[in-house]
């Protein structure tokens, strides 16, 4: 029994672990116990736990105005220092920036300038958005529509037909190839099938497609080389928006400032939160191409206000905390480190790519999966496997997380230094080997 009803989890379980305090790349438990955080929470403390400029930050804009609003055309120095800085960091053409508190509300707000935005243009048939299977866009009602995850969706009646949300392949060569099928021809099956949904919805009725450059939360998936190429060609072709979610991607997480850059991508739209702000606040930012803000403000649209907006839409103290955390990226290059230390780490990983229960190991930049697999029969692993090797990493005091029911998941906080991958490495090691003990014991290898 819990008064807390726990977010993504096994209510029924009950089990916990009660974090009490963070320092540095580590968090220690109530009981005094250390871990070394190898996902950054949840994929988000970039500059790690009880960083003093942050901090600082913080309790300087506490004391100077803890909170003012931006309805109505109020506005404060540090939100538009904030817009300014995310604009002239983000590869979307002439960026404008609506503020929100968490990836999910930033994908609802896009929902919405999308409708806008089309409405202003007058071609209020193009609504439709494309979305991939196996993806986590978020978990509000609108944004959990756009995520491709059963869990997500089974026992809440969605996804809301409304919505208009079309639902195609998910670039995960390992899971999902045909019998004898080349990496190419994968690519070709899914990428035309993707061209033949398009065609079947009739192009004037979407408007955008979503994609997280690196897919996070449900398996650290990486497209095969040339899969976006094709597909941004193909929106280009029949004029449709590509939608970056970069709420896990972005900020150097991917070995450069954003998945996009990093996969080669062109966004009209991209999605911001999490290392926004170091994870210190909630925030979010929802960034669209100059061209969709100019529709919206043209005098000659038919359009009223635009009732659209969060009571801590632009919340000056978290505003403070990521204007720093961005200047704290830019000033001790935090990306270009990242980039160099996640070679490392991807180098290290190899390491278990011949362990006996693993199919693959993938990364890119400081994120990873070491996904399990059978190899004798060639198949998945039943998902009870990821779980335990979670726990046995956790009992070598390393945080990790079982992700899409076959991988584990790294995404250590980007100023991890190298000793601290070795010391990741080393339990994940022990971890793995008590694993593979506990699965041949079971009999399921
Ligand atoms: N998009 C992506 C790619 C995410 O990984 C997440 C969260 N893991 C979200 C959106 C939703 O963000 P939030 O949990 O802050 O609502």
């Amino acid at each position: 029994m819990s008064t807390i009803i726990y977010p993504t989890s096994n209510l029924k379980t009950g089990e916990t672990l009660s974090i009490a305090r963070g320092e540095g790349v580590y968090v220690y438990d109530d009981q005094g116990n250390k871990y070394l955080e190898g996902m950054a929470g949840l994929w988000c403390t970039s500059l790690g736990y009880n960083h003093p400029e942050l901090i600082e930050a913080a309790t300087q804009q506490l004391h100077n105005l803890s909170y003012s609003h931006m309805f109505g055309g109020k506005t404060h120095q540090v939100g538009k220092d904030l817009a300014e800085k995310i604009r002239s960091m983000v590869p979307v053409d002439d960026a404008h920036i609506f503020f929100g508190n968490s990836g999910s509300d930033a994908n609802d707000t896009q929902i919405k300038l999308l409708r806008y935005y089309f409405n202003a243009i007058g071609k209020p048939e193009k609504r439709k958005i494309i979305a991939r299977k196996r993806s986590y866009h978020g978990i509000t009602v609108a944004s959990a529509c756009l995520t491709g995850l059963e869990v997500n969706h089974t026992n809440f009646d969605l996804p809301v037909e409304a919505l208009g949300i079309i639902r195609t392949d998910a670039p995960y060569y390992l899971r999902e190839k045909l019998a004898g099928e080349s990496e190419a021809q994968f690519v070709d099956r899914i990428v035309g099938n993707l061209e033949k949904q398009i065609i079947a919805e009739g192009p004037e009725t979407i408007a955008a497609f979503i994609a997280e450059p690196i897919t996070g939360a449900s398996g650290v998936i990486i497209p095969p080389a040339g899969y976006y190429e094709k597909v941004q060609a193909l929106l280009t072709k029949y004029d449709i928006f590509f939608w970056a979610d970069e709420v896990i991607t972005g900020f150097g997480r991917t070995g450069n400032d954003f998945g996009c850059t990093t996969m080669g991508i062109k966004p009209d739209m991209m999605s911001l939160a999490k290392q926004l702000s170091s994870a210190y606040l909630p925030i979010s930012a929802a960034v669209v191409k100059g061209g969709i803000y100019q529709a919206m403000i043209e005098p000659s649209n038919q359009l009223g206000v635009f009732g659209h907006g969060y009571t801590y839409s632009g919340h000056p103290v978290a505003c403070a905390v990521s204007l720093k955390t961005l200047e704290i990226y830019q000033r001790d290059e935090i990306f270009a480190r990242a980039a160099s230390n996640g070679e490392y780490l991807q180098a290290g990983l190899q390491q278990f790519a011949d362990h006996p229960l693993v199919g693959e190991v993938r990364g890119r930049g400081l994120i990873a999966a070491v996904d399990l697999h059978n190899r004798a029969s060639d198949e998945a692993f039943p998902a009870t496997v990821p779980y335990r090797l979670q726990q046995a990493c956790q009992d070598h005091g390393l945080i990790l997380r079982a992700v899409g029911g076959t991988a584990i998941a790294f995404c250590p906080p980007l100023i991890i230094s190298r000793e601290q991958i070795d010391e990741l490495l080393g339990k994940f090691a022990r971890a793995l080997d008590d694993t593979l003990q506990w699965a041949t014991q079971q009999g399921l290898i």
